[in-house]
């Protein structure tokens, strides 16, 4: 089922001043340009709901929209500027860290990879991170329809054995394209049992 609604709700450099963690949360995150902007209209059948970027090291800001009256999804900085300052990195990280703490409500983060490139240091290291701190999250990759059918499988199943040198399990994965919109359905069926558990829980 496509989203029907999707509407911004606020942007902010402040964990505390984010909506109230009361409706189930999803949020995207990925490498600068890894695709984020793009596969989030894609999402939301949208074209300019979140901006595609034309040069990185914008503002980093939380961006929370309300999709379809019920979920939140999320917009985070894009990580991963080799230009910016170790200051700008660290208050990335403290916006990051301070936001992935203070929100009860977030189920599960998309974390984005470019299927085009080899595993990164920075990813894997944001997805220990993840892991370490029991956080739910899975892989997506992005601008797949540039792979053929054997490459993509290469690139998944090195991902794949990386991440099993460290963990029992690997994350599930999402092989997306903002192009033909692959993955599209794969992750809102994935997102809408997740709202409903979540839903009944509160009850
Ligand atoms: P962000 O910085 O992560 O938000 O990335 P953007 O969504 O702004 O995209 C970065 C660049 O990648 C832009 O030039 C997009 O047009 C391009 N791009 C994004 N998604 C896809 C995709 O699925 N396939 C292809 N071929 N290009 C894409």
């Amino acid at each position: 089922m496509p989203v029907k609604q999707a509407e911004f709700l606020v942007s902010n450099s402040d964990p505390a001043l984010c909506p109230p963690p009361n409706r189930p949360e999803y949020a995207f995150i990925g490498r600068s340009n890894v695709g984020k902007s793009s596969l989030i209209n894609m999402l939301t059948s949208r074209t300019t709901l979140a901006k595609i970027s034309g040069k990185p090291g914008k503002t980093q800001l939380i961006n929370h929209f309300l999709i379809d009256k019920s979920w939140y999804l999320v917009d985070l900085p894009g990580y991963g500027y080799a230009q910016v300052s170790k200051t700008e990195r660290e208050k990335f990280a403290t916006l990051i860290d301070g936001y992935l703490t203070s929100r009860p409500n977030l189920l599960c983060i998309f974390v984005l990879v470019d299927a085009r490139i080899e595993p990164q240091k920075r990813d894997l290291d944001f997805m220990s991170n993840l892991g370490e701190r029991g956080l739910p999250f899975v892989i997506v990759f992005t601008k797949t329809e540039k792979l053929s059918g054997p490459k993509l499988q290469a690139t998944i199943d090195t991902y794949r054995t990386t991440l099993l040198e460290e963990w029992e399990e690997a994350p599930q994965f999402f092989i997306t394209s903002a192009i033909t919109s692959a993955g599209r359905e794969e992750i809102l069926s994935f997102i809408r049992p997740l709202n409903e558990a979540y839903i009944k829980g509160k009850k």
